[in-house]
């Protein structure tokens, strides 16, 4: 069943009296290791089943960060955990099958190709589970396969969220709560900074990033090796800097009918060799109020926050936010830009 967000009930948050949610992660690379530390410390969620491209590892009582972070790190997969983990060819899909009782999944995994992670969602619509999925997509083309999904994701029971990283993500939604005080929407400007002090703790990050270069494109930055990228990075200082990228928060604010996408515009700088930010992530929304005054609102990102903590923390806000919806027969797809995420405790 699908209904519409206006026939929610008032309230629609998860009763914190609860068991916690189980939760899962895939992909275990730069951001599934921070979601895992994320959630250490929360009373609300659990992380049950983590999964990497060679294997994965599910335990109900719960997955202690610090030991996967290590054995991921010593053998390269969560596989190689005694007794809970399991080396695989279809990590993703035996995950799924192992963890049945997993009530939503952070889906951190590299979107390379540009229709992977519609490749994910498939899998999940075919093996019968019902939950909750976030994703933290960033290209518009990619979004646009997930959007597709709707109704075939609303039929299996799934509740998913789509853009729910930081840009897109929590920069999103902060453009659509800052558009309120306006009569009509000039302009988005999202700005990004981005400090990390080692690239290759965000490999599929830093190829997705490559591929808006000119001269790049998905399919290039996927087939350049480890070596390829440290050349490119040696010959830019370890600088990326980009702009006009293909960014789904435009496509978002059309959808949430904040303003044509024409008008949302996305770049940034990544530093891959100091953890310290180049510049402050910001967004701007410019507009003319209904006296006629024209304005811009700007909401700044505080230099400390990583880029883990700004994805990783509005990821599991949109699926405690989901699971909400889910637990009232809502499913369907929605994105960061129209439904409010929930503080996880
Ligand atoms: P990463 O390269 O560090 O890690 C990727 C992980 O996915 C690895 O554990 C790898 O083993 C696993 N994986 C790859 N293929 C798999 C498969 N077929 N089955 C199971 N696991 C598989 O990636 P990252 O840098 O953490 O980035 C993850 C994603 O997050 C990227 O798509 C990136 O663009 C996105 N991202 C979004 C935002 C945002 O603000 N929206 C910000 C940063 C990153």
């Amino acid at each position: 069943m699908t209904q519409s967000l206006s026939q929610l009930p008032q309230s629609a948050a998860v009763d914190p009296r609860d068991r916690p949610l189980r939760v899962g992660v895939l992909g275990f690379g730069g951001l599934g290791q921070a979601a895992a530390r994320v959630l250490a410390p929360k009373r609300e969620m659990r992380l049950v089943v983590a999964a990497d491209h060679l294997g994965f590892a599910y335990d109900g009582a719960g997955l202690d960060p610090d030991r996967c972070i290590e054995v991921y790190g010593a053998a390269g997969t969560l596989g190689a955990l005694p007794e809970i983990g399991e080396r695989c060819d279809r990590s993703i899909e035996a995950a799924i099958a192992a963890a049945q009782d997993v009530d939503g999944y952070f889906l951190a995994l590299p979107n390379l190709p540009n229709t992977f992670m519609a490749s994910v969602v498939d899998q999940f619509i075919a093996s019968g589970w019902r939950g909750v999925l976030v994703d933290a997509l960033k290209r518009t083309s990619a979004m646009e396969q997930i959007i597709e999904r709707r109704d075939r994701l609303a039929a299996a029971g799934i509740t998913y969220l789509t853009g729910c990283g930081a840009t897109p993500g929590l920069l999103t939604a902060a453009a659509a709560i800052a558009a309120q005080s306006y009569a009509e929407i000039h302009q988005v400007k999202i700005t990004f900074g981005v400090g990390i002090a080692n690239w290759e703790a965000y490999r599929a990050t830093i190829r997705e990033d490559i591929a808006h270069m000119p001269g790049h494109s998905v399919e290039s930055a996927r087939a350049m090796t480890d070596e390829e990228v440290a050349a490119l990075l040696d010959r830019t200082n370890g600088i990326l800097a980009l702009e006009n990228m293909e960014h789904a928060d435009d496509l978002m604010l059309e959808l949430a009918g904040i303003c044509d996408r024409d008008r949302v515009t996305v770049g940034g700088v990544v530093d891959t060799r100091n953890a310290k930010k180049p510049l402050s992530t910001n967004v701007q929304v410019t507009g003319r109020t209904f006296e006629g005054k024209i304005s811009t609102h700007t909401f700044t990102l505080g230099d400390e926050t990583s880029m883990a903590a700004n994805v990783c923390g509005p990821a599991f806000g949109y699926l405690k936010a989901g699971t909400a919806l889910h637990r009232r027969g809502i499913y369907g797809l929605f994105t960061a830009a129209e439904v409010m995420p929930q503080f996880v405790r």
